[in-house]
């Protein structure tokens, strides 16, 4: 599709967001939350939907996601209900899901979103709601179908914008910012491969300038950051290919083929939902006072903008480089915690430090896909291995060798330079010594080098560097090695 006819035509995008919170246990019951079990084995009476059992509202649930409401500008309703979501599917054992329908706890926030450009775009935040998930019908046997209700009841908060996005770059923009909130608040993992975070758009288009909006799709089955941009780029291309040819855009849900790189409708009757909601007549309605509002205010961490701009104006480093220490916050809190730990706090050792953990350790955590807690590294050898640098007891070259050392070993840098003689040598007279036996050794070098060969120089280095181990000076060899080969 060509650049203009794309330009011609304005985008709408609405989405909802499902994040799975990271309770201990389930929504309504005591059942553990933890994934991995052997299937139906986090299950009890109240989550299988037994006859005569009674829910109660896990405590933890209600916290989460008032944290989230303040963390995005809305109103807590004071007092909300449950409702009952009426439909039939063999993985739901009730035959309704416990939600919230015409009273969502959350209500009319919103949050911002960064552009391209660096400016700040506001999003409306319609509704967040409680809900319970349902279990997971398993395919993979063959003709038979397996059910496991580990999942049934699990506890998630569905997080529904208003239509204020105007391009896939907006929804991104807006989803990973969902995603770093909810991870600073440590309610949800945000992982959107194992389906934490789950999404869902609505999306339209319509002529620029016009006010009407176009009829809208929904889109389903986009399960990483990267294919929400891409079934939003090839959905919005195919309403515009229907508008030009003349035809009309008809109402419904659009599956995502993540291969071909397509949306196509969805075949089955699930269009027809009437999910004949009704107040759910075994929960209480959940009441929420000013002091338990200010209670849960107080536990909201400084989140990952403002995080970004104090780490720029409190230890000088760019912007970008604060941006990607801040995008985890358990690398951000790795890295302050280092700098606590560091012996002589310079604009220097702060960035040297920097440095390392969006080098080595971020290579090794994308390496290994692990977090940086699970690397063993501890805070205060990467900054004890900055400061050996920073006063020249260790060369850089030494640092980087011994780096892979320091993963889950208790020995510090300190312990481990001593203990295999490491320590840089700068001693200006030994050094001397060996520099001029290099030249010694290598006479037809030293000839070339004479006859014009200047680039043979780095080879003396280089030489010399050897002959120590790599536990020179690299600045005292330079100056050493022109000093003497001048002399030769
Ligand atoms: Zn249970």
């Amino acid at each position: 599709m060509t650049p203009e006819l794309l330009q011609k035509y304005e985008p709408v995008i609405g989405l909802e967001v499902h994040a799975q919170m990271l309770t201990k246990s389930k929504a309504f019951c005591s059942c553990s939350t933890e994934f991995g079990a052997s299937p139906n084995h986090n299950t009890c009476p109240v989550c299988l939907g037994h006859p005569g059992t009674l829910p109660v509202l896990n405590e933890n649930l209600l916290r989460f996601i008032v944290r989230m409401g303040l963390a995005t500008n809305c109103e807590i309703r004071e007092r909300s209900i449950f409702a009952r979501k009426n439909y039939f599917y063999p993985d739901l054992p009730k035959g309704y899901q416990i939600s919230q329908y015409e009273t969502p706890i959350c209500h009319d926030g919103f949050l911002e979103v960064e552009q391209k450009d660096g400016t700040l775009k506001k999003i409306g935040i319609t509704r967040i709601h409680m809900e319970e998930d349902a279990g997971k019908s398993i395919h993979d046997f063959g003709a038979e179908t397996l059910v496991d209700l580990n999942r049934a009841g699990v506890p998630l908060i569905e997080i529904v914008s208003e239509p204020d996005m105007r391009s896939s770059d907006e929804a991104y923009a807006y989803l990973t910012t969902i995603k770093s909130i909810v991870t600073y608040l440590g309610i949800c993992d945000g992982n959107m491969e194992e389906g934490s975070l789950r999404c869902d758009a609505n999306v339209s288009v319509r002529l620029r300038g016009a006010e009407k909006f176009g009829q809208k799709t929904e889109v389903k089955n986009m399960n990483s950051f990267r294919n929400v941009q891409r079934a939003l780029e090839s959905e919005i291309e195919r309403q515009i290919g229907l508008i030009e040819r003349g035809e009309k855009v008809i109402h419904e849900t659009m599956l995502f083929d993540a291969n071909k790189g397509v949306t196509r409708p969805m075949r089955t009757k699930e269009e027809a939902h009437d999910y004949r909601y009704f107040p759910e007549p075994d929960l209480l309605p959940v009441t929420v006072t000013t002091k338990y509002l200010d209670e849960v205010r107080s536990e909201i961490p400084e989140l990952q903008r403002a995080r970004r701009d104090r780490f720029v104006s409190e230890y000088k480093i760019p912007s970008y480089d604060a941006g990607v220490l801040t995008a985890d916050k358990a690398t951000a809190d790795f890295f302050e915690k280092s700098i606590l730990s560091l012996v002589k706090k310079s604009d220097e050792s702060i960035k040297a430090l920097s440095n390392y953990i969006m080098g080595d350790v971020m290579r090794l955590m994308s390496e290994r896909k692990q977090t940086i807690s699970a690397l063993g590294l501890q805070p205060n050898h990467l900054a004890e291995l900055v400061d050996l640098i920073q006063d020249k007891t260790i060369s850089n070259k030494i640092a980087k060798d011994i780096f892979p050392d320091l993963l889950g070993n208790s020995d510090s840098p300190k312990q481990i330079v001593e203990k295999r003689g490491l320590v840089q040598v700068t001693d200006t007279e030994s050094l001397r010594a060996t520099v001029r036996d290099v030249i010694a050794k290598n006479p037809n070098q030293l000839a070339q080098y004479k006859g014009g060969k200047v680039a043979l120089f780095g080879y003396f280095v280089g030489q010399t560097m050897k002959a120590t181990q790599g536990k020179a000076n690299p600045e005292m060899v330079n100056s050493l090695m022109k000093e003497e080969l001048e002399k030769a």
